[in-house]
């Protein structure tokens, strides 16, 4: 009986969630595989709403997590201490290029101590 069910008129199907037997017009039709879904239209929203629900509290978990990792400056809401920031973070970059260069400078008069 398992062929061409879906042309029978009073055709029936059991939902692979709720296990509920109900008629195939209660059913999405898979329009790739001209298939019926295994679970009911009911099953098959509550089915897809959780999934969204998941999927974006996952997203939401994961942006509160970078927003914990490293602060934006650009996201700080005070301007001076926005300036402070980004003075400070131009400080400790030109000072990292002074360290390198005075090393670079050293290792040079070694090599070259005429
Ligand atoms: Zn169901």
């Amino acid at each position: 009986m398992k062929t061409s069910e879906s042309n029978q008129p009073n055709a029936v199907r059991c939902c692979g969630r709720c296990k509920r037997v109900l008629p195939l017009e209660e059913f999405y039709v898979n329009s790739r595989t001209q298939r019926p879904d295994p679970y009911c239209k009911d099953c098959r929203r509550t089915v897809n709403r959780e999934r969204h629900r998941a999927k974006s509290q996952e997203s939401k978990s994961q942006e509160s997590k970078s927003r914990r990792r490293s602060p934006v400056i650009t996201q700080v809401a005070d301007r001076d201490e926005r300036l402070r920031l980004i003075r400070r973070a131009l400080a400790t970059v030109e000072e990292h290029h002074r360290r390198r260069l005075a090393r670079l400078r050293e290792q040079e008069e070694d090599l070259y101590p005429f």
